[in-house]
C-alpha cells in the first residue's frame, strides 16, 4: 500500500506518559503526573451535574454548530457569535486551519521550538513549515516577519509559547502584524490565556475585530479542566469562519462536550481559584530553583520549563522511580530541561522533593 508523499516519515505524536501506564509499569500506587499541563484541580463541580442532565439524549447528534454555548461564550468574550467555531479540542481547528489554506508550494512559518502540531498539520497537507529559532525561549517575531514571502499562507503564533512558558506583548504583536503583508493569516494560539497575569499581553480579540488576518485559538482543555471531552473554539473574522466550516465535520463538538463547556463557562470562581493557585505555585517553584542557582524561563502559564544542567531523560526516569511524571525536554528540543506543570501545592512540594534527590541538592524546605 501507498501512502501519499507529505506523511512518509511523519512523526506519531508523543504524548506525556499515563498516569496508569506508570502505576502499571512501576508498580507504584501514588503517581503524580504534571506532564500535560492538565488542571491538577479538575474541573468546576457544576460540570458534573450538567452532564447528568444530558444523559437523556445520549442517543442523539449534537447540534453541529453548538448554538447555546456559542452564545454564552461570545456574549463572555464580547465578540459576535459568527466570529466563533469549535473544534474536536484546538488540535483539531489547527488541523481545519492547515487543511483549508495550505497546500503544495506554499510556506508556513512558526517557532522553532514551539507547539508541534502545527509542523505536521502544515507537512501533512504538502506545505513547507518554516521554522524561526526562538530567542532565550522567546517568539523573535522580528525574524518571522523577515520569514514571511509570497507563498506564505500562515504565520503560527504560540503565545504563551508551549514549551517555554514565555509570552510576546502587545507592542510586538502589533509591530508584527504591521510588517505582514494582507495575503498572510496570523494565527495565534492562546491555549493557557486564562492563566496570563501579564499586562502588556495582547488583547488579540480587540486586533481581530479590525484585522481580518488574525485567528485567535483558546481550548477548554486547560484551566477549565476539560481535556477529556476535547473542546476547543477560535475567533476568527466571519468570513474565515465560513471557509473553515466548509472542511468541519459535521459533529466535531460532542454534546457532552458542549454542556461540560458551557457549565463550566458559567463558573468562573474556578477559574479565579486556579489561576490564583497557579500563580503562587509558580512562584514557590522559581524561588526554590533560584536557591538551587538553576535557570529556568519566565512563564506566563500553568507550566515551567527549567534546565537541570543534566540529561534530561536522566532526570525524567529519576522522577518518574519516585512517581513523578515531567515531560523531558529531549524530546522538545531542550536536552537538558524538563518541563513541569505546576500542581497543587503539595504536588508541588513532592515534585521539589525529587528534584532535589534527583539533583543531589541540598533538601527542599517548605
Ligand atoms: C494543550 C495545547 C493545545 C491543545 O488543546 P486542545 O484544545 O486540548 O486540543 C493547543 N495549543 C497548545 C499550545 C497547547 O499547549
Amino acid at each position: 500500500m501507498k501512502t501519499k508523499a507529505a506523511i512518509r516519515g511523519l512523526p506519531v505524536y508523543q504524548p506525556g506518559k499515563p498516569l496508569e501506564e506508570v502505576k502499571r509499569e512501576l508498580g507504584l500506587s501514588q503517581v503524580i503526573k504534571l506532564a500535560s499541563n492538565e488542571n491538577p484541580f479538575g474541573s468546576s463541580k457544576n460540570v458534573w451535574n450538567a452532564l447528568l442532565e444530558e444523559r437523556e439524549s445520549l442517543a442523539l447528534y449534537p447540534e453541529g454548530q453548538a448554538p447555546a454555548l456559542r452564545s454564552e461564550l461570545a456574549a463572555h468574550l464580547g465578540v459576535a457569535e459568527e466570529r466563533l467555531i469549535f473544534g474536536n479540542g484546538s488540535d483539531e481547528i489547527i488541523q481545519m486551519i492547515a487543511r483549508t489554506f495550505l497546500e503544495p508550494e506554499s510556506e508556513s512559518v512558526m517557532a522553532d521550538i514551539t507547539f508541534p502540531r502545527y509542523e505536521t498539520q502544515v507537512r501533512i497537507e504538502g506545505s513547507r513549515p518554516v521554522a524561526v529559532p526562538l530567542i532565550n525561549g522567546v517568539h523573535d517575531l522580528e525574524a518571522m516577519a523577515d520569514a514571511v514571502n509570497e507563498r506564505t499562507r500562515i504565520v503560527w503564533l504560540c503565545n504563551p509559547n508551549n514549551p517555554t512558558g514565555t509570552y510576546f506583548s502587545e507592542s510586538e504583536l502589533r509591530r508584527f502584524l504591521n510588517r505582514v503583508p494582507e495575503h498572510v493569516l496570523v494565527v495565534v494560539d492562546e491555549a493557557y490565556y486564562e492563566y496570563v497575569t501579564a499586562e502588556d499581553y495582547p488583547d488579540t480579540l480587540a486586533l481581530a475585530k479590525t484585522d481580518p488576518r488574525l485567528i485567535v485559538l483558546r481550548t477548554f482543555s486547560k484551566i477549565y479542566g476539560l481535556a477529556a471531552f476535547r473542546i476547543g473554539y477560535a475567533v476568527a473574522h466571519p468570513s474565515i469562519v465560513t471557509e473553515l466550516d466548509r472542511v468541519r465535520e459535521p459533529f466535531n463538538a460532542n454534546r457532552l462536550a458542549q454542556r461540560a463547556a458551557l457549565a463550566a463557562l458559567r463558573d468562573q470562581d474556578f477559574v479565579q481559584h486556579c489561576r490564583d493557585a497557579n500563580r503562587q505555585g509558580l512562584k514557590e517553584i522559581e524561588i526554590q530553583l533560584d536557591r538551587w542557582g538553576l535557570s529556568w524561563f519566565p512563564s506566563q502559564s500553568n507550566f515551567l520549563m527549567l534546565d537541570t544542567g543534566r540529561s534530561s531523560d536522566e532526570v525524567f526516569q529519576c522522577l518518574l522511580k519516585r512517581g513523578i511524571i515531567v515531560r523531558s525536554g529531549s524530546a522538545l528540543g531542550y536536552p537538558t530541561h524538563i518541563r513541569v506543570t505546576v500542581g497543587r501545592p503539595e504536588q508541588n512540594r513532592q515534585f521539589l522533593e525529587g528534584l532535589a534527590a534527583c539533583l543531589d541538592k541540598p533538601g527542599f524546605i517548605a
